[in-house]
């Protein structure tokens, strides 16, 4: 007979704040496809090779399609993906080769494709050029689309999600995330991923509990199984007994009353004193707003645009933005007097990029992405810009460049904001003409030279995630060098500093919007060096607000100075457990204070 099984409990990272219990629903991506193989009836290749070219026929006809209506919507060049997809299916030797399979080996189409795709991986990559071995990458895309046309089996793991369920998965791009129906995700618990990877991101905007890097929970839970999901300590409990479904209820019931901004008697960012450091929140297009203002969000310092282009095949239009832009617009009239939308001009590249027209690079985060794309593609930013500036319309908005690195940037994007006002202005067309423009300080150069960058835009916000990211040189999604990416590091600490006395300095405002803002030691830190915003995902300010309201303006000052104390040379490790120490003596009850 077999007996209940023991309850365990596996740990991972906390990436999401929250308690939530929930049946599991695995997901897998969109997997291998499989391929039947089987040797064809004498007699029957003319009818399979039939069957291959027809495929082959409408596979060209869709890419053909594909192209001329990106021409066409975009008038962009960067089309060559899809150009070479039909090239390879044009290719005679690869073609000839399929054929032979299928005519002397009487293999069936698929396994014929299969087998010749993989002699062309091979051959390509052994290349000495990047560029070849890079073709390796579409070699696949097109057995892929050649394998699911002949198959019929084009899967849809999103699909399957049907009712509320703790999403576990192995990882989750950020596309694979957005096409989640959100309404039935309870949590995200996943094998690999890291604190600011974008399932974390998203999981945080959407106030969904998360647990990242549980090693192979995917193997540990089966399907339907309820388990415990505690993405405050990263743990996940499977076969709970009835004392810990109890206790974990009890703390759900606790949350819930802490994340109630109605219970702190001041607006969040309050301090003790009656002094404030604002509270932002970072969201994006698809995120409900209508929780933001419970949760005590006084504006929006970053509401990423790309979310928009994640994942699709064309880009959105002027109209399908300028929707979105102006919902966010008029979310800062409900946030309250002052409230400003930040809408983020588009951060592609990287790892955040659009099936299709991304072009492949060897180097993507250091390559052309952002602001940089933006400038590169004229067409695309101005009509992003149009969208924004119309939607200024509506409420209170700014805009804000990604990965600024140098002057000429701002300066390039000064010239082409301008040439959109004035076809608003020719067309009549209503909008801010007010609207503040910043850079965001995210790109070691530009932190360095904030002083010059100051000259130039209207605020400043310090994205601490790729800063910390490009002044450490470590990956912000690579578990293994996650000991180096800290943002209390003496580098980044004096990266900060110096942006914030050349904001000061200039006499424009500065925010940081990067996830160290949630961080109560971190955050606090910012605040204390003199920076007006911390804007974060909206699920940390509740906490965040709770603790601002326990200290003074005094407090901050000598919080900024914990470090200094330190003796030369004390590492990022050293300086963070001074600052704790600090704040655990400042705030004896701190654990409870942020819940
Ligand atoms: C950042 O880099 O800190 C930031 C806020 O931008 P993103 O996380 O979208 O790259
Ligand atoms: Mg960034």
């Amino acid at each position: 007979m077999g007996g209940v099984a023991p309850m365990k409990t596996v740990s991972g990272l906390a990436i999401a704040r929250g308690f939530v219990s929930g049946p599991v629903f695995i997901y897998r991506g969109d997997g291998e496809i499989p391929v039947p193989e089987y040797v064809v009836e004498a007699g029957r290749e003319e009818a399979e090779l039939a069957r291959l070219k027809s495929t082959i026929a409408r596979i060209r006809g869709d890419l053909e399609k594909l192209i001329a209506a990106l021409r066409e919507r975009t008038g962009r060049s960067d089309i060559r993906v899809f150009e070479c997809h039909l090239m390879i299916l044009e290719d005679e030797v690869l073609m000839t080769e399929i054929e032979g399979y299928i005519k002397e080996l009487h293999l069936n189409a698929e396994a014929a494709v299969r087998k010749a795709m993989g002699n062309a991986r091979t051959l390509f990559g052994k290349m000495h050029d990047l560029y070849f071995r890079e073709r390796v990458r579409d070699i696949d895309d097109v057995e892929r689309r050649l394998l699911k046309k002949l198959t019929g089996i084009d899967r849809r793991p999103h699909l399957e999600l049907k009712s509320p369920a703790i999403v576990v998965a192995d990882d989750l791009t950020p596309s694979e995330t957005v096409q989640l129906p959100r309404e039935f995700v309870l949590g995200f618990a996943t094998n690999k991923g890291s604190t600011t990877s974008h399932v974390a991101l998203l999981a945080r905007a959407l106030a969904i509990p998360a647990v990242a890097g549980l090693g192979d929970i995917t193997a540990q839970v089966t399907p339907g199984e309820r388990i415990l999901l505690d993405g405050t300590n990263g743990a996940i409990t499977l076969n709970p007994d009835a004392a810990t479904v109890a206790h974990f209820e009890a703390l759900v019931r606790r949350q819930k009353e802490l994340d109630d901004a109605s219970q702190l008697g001041a607006p969040a960012g309050t301090l003790k004193d009656g002094g404030e450091i604002l509270i932002y929140a970072n969201t994006h297009p698809g995120i409900p707003v209508a929780g933001l203002k419970e949760l005590g969000a006084r504006g929006v310092g970053l509401y990423r645009s790309e979310y928009l282009w994640l994942d699709r095949e064309f880009e959105p239009s002027e109209e399908e933005q300028f929707q979105a832009y102006k919902a966010a617009a008029e979310l800062s009239g409900r946030l309250g007097e002052g409230a400003t939308v930040t809408i983020r001009a588009l951060d592609i590249g990287g790892d955040k990029t659009m099936r299709g027209i991304s072009t492949k690079e060897a180097n993507p985060f250091l390559g052309n992405r952002s602001i940089r794309y933006l400038l590169s593609q004229p067409a695309t930013f101005r009509t992003q810009l149009r969208a924004i500036l119309r939607a200024s319309a509506f409420g209170r908005v700014r805009i804000m460049y990604p990965m600024v690195s140098c002057v000429e940037e701002l300066r390039e994007s000064a010239r082409i904001l301008d040439a959109v006002r004035r076809e608003l202005d020719a067309a009549g067309v209503a909008y801010d003409r007010n609207v503040p423009v910043g850079a965001m300080i995210e790109v070691p150069s530009a932190a360095i030279i904030a002083d010059e960058m100051a000259e130039l835009v209207d605020f400043f916000s310090i994205g601490t995630n790729d800063l910390v990211q490009y002044t450490m040189a470590a990956d912000r999604g690579n578990d293994a060098v996650a000991h180096l990416y800290q943002p209390l590091h003496p580098a980044i600490i004096r990266l900060v500093r110096h942006t914030v006395a050349a904001a000061k300095a200039k006499g424009i405002h500065v925010s940081v919007c990067g996830e160290s803002a949630s961080d109560p030691v971190v955050g606090l830190y910012w605040a204390a060096l003199g920076v007006d915003t911390l804007s974060m995902s909206a699920t940390f300010i509740p906490s965040m607000a709770r603790l601002l309201a326990r200290l003074t303006r005094a407090d901050l000052d000598a919080y900024a100075q914990v470090p200094d104390a330190l003796p030369r040379g004390a590492t990022a490790q050293e300086i963070f457990d001074a600052c704790r120490r600090w704040l655990v003596a400042k705030v004896p009850d701190l654990e409870e204070t942020i819940g």
